[in-house]
């Protein structure tokens, strides 16, 4: 991958032009308030824009604050996680709410060593609280403005391949325009989730296509072989898991673990104990739910945490 300088003025000055008439509506970016973003962020790590767009305002009728967030029973947390998946985000929120609550009294911190010191707070979103809360000239680099950036600056072979991370934060950071990094961030992420997205860029519509080093001359390539993940029957653990909580959803919380074992997999049997026994471990390590009683486990009690 060879990669090319890049007029970053101009690159910025096309950019930002196409952002001012093409950028998305979208509710965190009519807010500065630190907790809104945070949880707008992590909301957007691994669930679609539309499903955030609906589960993102009733979490916040519920839970308005990080004091408020803080103080609730991890298990409302979780419930009100419905639809979301990847369920250890709603307890990752959890401690990470009570950390702030104890160590800065409710209020984020302005300053990136004292986000990153707090739980389960990474560059990416230490940088995007940084620079959509706190108006900081920092880059912040998501999978959108890394394929992006990578396309435009390197000369890429292929529409899967994308730059190493560091390189492509470096240069996020030295192209920042001053006095324009909330837009400048918010624009390279709308370009990527819009036109110059994963397997169909549309460097036709594009306004960065005069100065993209891959424009028009990317292979297309089939998609990745899939990671291999535990499963059974057919459908990953993950999905197994999601079935367990939002089972306990619906069930308020508590249930016993053979009729929970039905609802997941109709047709399970006792020779299945292993499988579900390996499952509740990983919830519980998790620390989504608990269980109760003794014995073997479709014996016992499950709730959540
Ligand atoms: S010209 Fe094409 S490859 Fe380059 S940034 Fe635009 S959409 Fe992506």
């Amino acid at each position: 991958m060879a990669s090319t300088r890049v007029n970053g003025k101009r690159l910025a000055g096309l950019v930002l032009r196409w952002y001012a008439s093409h950028g998305r509506t979208l509710p965190w970016r009519n807010t500065r308030n630190p907790y809104r973003i945070l949880i707008s962020e992590t909301m957007l790590q691994q669930t679609q824009v539309q499903r955030v767009l609906t589960r993102y305002p009733e979490f916040l009728r519920r839970f308005p604050t990080v004091r408020s967030l803080a103080n609730a029973p991890l298990r409302d947390v979780v419930i009100i996680w419905r639809g979301m998946g990847y369920n250890n985000r709603a307890v990752r929120l959890h401690l990470l709410a009570r950390s702030v609550v104890e160590t800065h009294g409710g209020a984020l911190p302005d300053n990136r060593e004292r986000l990153r010191a707090l739980p389960g707070i990474g560059r990416y979103t230490a940088n995007a609280l940084l620079s959509f809360a706190f108006g900081k000239s920092v880059p912040v680099v998501d999978v959108n403005v890394r394929r992006v950036l990578s396309r435009v600056l390197w000369k890429m072979e292929s529409i899967s391949a994308v730059q190493a991370e560091k390189p492509v934060w470096n240069a996020a950071e030295a192209l920042l325009p001053p006095g324009r990094a909330y837009d400048w961030n918010q624009a390279l992420m709308d370009l990527g989730a819009t036109i110059c997205t994963a397997r169909a860029p549309r460097c036709g519509h594009c306004p960065a296509v005069s100065l993209c080093a891959s424009r028009g001359s990317m292979r297309r390539t089939g998609d990745a072989a899939p990671k291999k993940v535990r499963s059974f029957n057919g459908l990953p653990f993950r999905a197994y898991r999601g079935r367990i909580i939002d089972a306990l959803r619906e069930r308020n919380g508590s249930m016993r673990i053979e009729a929970l074992a039905r609802q997941i997999h109709a047709g399970f049997s006792r020779r299945n104990e292993r499988w579900l026994t390996s499952l509740i471990h990983g919830l519980e390590r998790d620390g989504l739910i608990t269980t109760t009683g003794s014995g073997p486990m479709i014996d016992r009690r499950i709730a959540l945490a």
